[in-house]
């Protein structure tokens, strides 16, 4: 791997609809480790040896993977002309979008739902410097309006709606397949607007036929149980989770998900908020790695479906971790026992520490 890593655009160029005139806006962004799981494989299963990897989207430039579909996005913006952007967004799209477009020298306009977007989120796009609107309405109704500005409004709309950006995604699928030398068995991964879904299936199938990869991983979806219309097959009007970034009610990216999970002979399904906390909190104490709530959807899906029985033995098992767990660290905290306090006396702390 070249250590001048120069982000997705650089080194995927050939995959990706950009030409030599693309002013290419990066922050260096992809090249996220890979990293194997052996702790929790035995926690999960310990006879089964199930062979998981993590791919630690936390660890993009502005901490989640959205960074990987911006950087497509604004330059394609860029190179149109656009002198703005827009989106709606639970928190991720929006810090991810304020970067790329102060880099860009462009403007920036969020539309956040009132209240449920992670704090550290929202410190994002205020720092960047977008013009940042709580709507009163949630993340469905800000998506509406959006779409209504886009086409009303000399303005780029950098959602998943902008094909560009799952034309970006799509580049973690290929990391995955050129650290192996092939495809995992399974991939699993959260599922809010359901645009990374969609990505790395983009991304496994493109692969494939060119011959990069033997075969293709099956597809394992997880929304919230509160927020899982398309396991449900209905829209839901007000969805309901602590994992705010995928707290979704009717997906753009629906019927992309369905079909990716189907001509993977994979799947959609849900957890509750319980599973998800857990899964939040096995990552970080057994490998090390402090992920979103909304991640640690994919790894809670992995224990379930090893519950259900579906794993035979020695499986490779991608989840994708999507964003980092600084950014909402009021989860955690409100989830977790106070520290005690003492004074400055090393028998004291010691006795405490078991120590003595
Ligand atoms: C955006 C996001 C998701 C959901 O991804 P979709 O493409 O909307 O399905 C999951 N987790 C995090 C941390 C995100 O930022």
């Amino acid at each position: 791997m070249d250590c001048r890593w120069k982000g997705i655009i650089e080194a995927y160029r050939d995959y990706l609809p950009v030409s030599e005139i693309t002013p290419v806006i990066s922050l260096h962004e992809g090249n996220t480790p890979l990293i194997k799981a052996n702790n929790l494989s035995r926690v999960i299963s310990p006879d089964k040896n199930l062979q998981i990897y993590l791919k630690y989207e936390g660890l993009n430039p502005t901490g989640s993977f959205k960074d990987r579909g911006m950087t497509m996005a604004i330059s394609k913006a860029k190179e149109a002309g656009k002198e703005a952007v827009i989106c709606a967004s639970t928190g991720n799209t929006s810090a991810s979008a304020a970067a790329y477009a102060a880099r860009a020298g462009m403007k920036a306009y969020v539309i956040l739902p009132k209240g449920a977007v992670a704090l550290g989120k929202l410190s994002q796009a205020m720092v960047y410097g977008a013009k940042i609107i709580a709507l009163m309405g949630n993340f469905d109704d800000a998506l509406t309006v959006v779409r209504d500005i886009g086409e009303n409004y000399p303005v780029e709309v950098v959602n998943s709606v902008n094909p560009y950006r799952i034309e970006g995604q799509k580049t973690a699928a290929f990391e995955i397949c050129d650290f192996f030398g092939f495809a995992p068995d399974f991939h699993f991964l959260p599922v809010g607007n359901a645009g990374n879904i969609t990505a790395y299936w983009k991304g496994y199938k493109e692969y494939y036929t060119i011959g990069k990869v033997k075969s293709t991983p099956r597809m394992v979806g997880f929304q919230a149980e509160g927020a899982a219309p398309i396991v449900k097959g209905f829209p839901i009007k007000n969805p309901q989770t602590i994992a705010t970034a995928i707290k979704i009610g009717n997906p753009y990216s629906w019927q992309s998900a369905l079909q990716a999970a189907k001509e993977s002979d994979g799947l959609i399904d849900a957890v509750s908020d319980e599973e998800i906390l857990n899964a939040y909190k096995l990552v970080a104490s057994t490998e090390g790695i402090f992920c979103e709530p909304a991640s640690a959807a994919s790894i809670a899906g992995v224990i379930k479906l090893s519950k259900r029985g579906v794993f035979k033995g020695d499986e490779v098992i991608v989840c994708t971790l999507t964003g980092n767990g600084l950014k909402d660290p009021d989860t955690v905290i409100k989830a977790s026992e106070k520290p005690v306090e003492l004074p400055p006396d090393t028998v004291e702390i010691a006795k405490f520490l078991g120590l003595e």
